[in-house]
C-alpha cells in the first residue's frame, strides 16, 4: 500500500501512466510495510 508522503493519503488508484495523489497532486509515496518503509519517487 502507498501514501502520499506529502498529505498521507492513501492511494488506491494505480494509473498506467504513473502514480499521483488524487488529492494534492504529490507524485512521491511511501510505501508501507510491516517492517520496512520504501521511499517512491514516481516522475
Ligand atoms: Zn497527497
Amino acid at each position: 500500500m502507498y501514501r502520499c508522503a506529502k498529505c498521507n493519503e492513501p492511494i488506491r488508484n494505480m494509473s498506467p501512466i504513473g502514480l499521483q495523489c488524487d488529492k494534492c497532486g504529490s507524485r512521491i509515496f511511501v510505501k508501507e510495510r510491516p517492517n520496512v518503509k520504501k521511499i517512491l519517487k514516481s516522475d
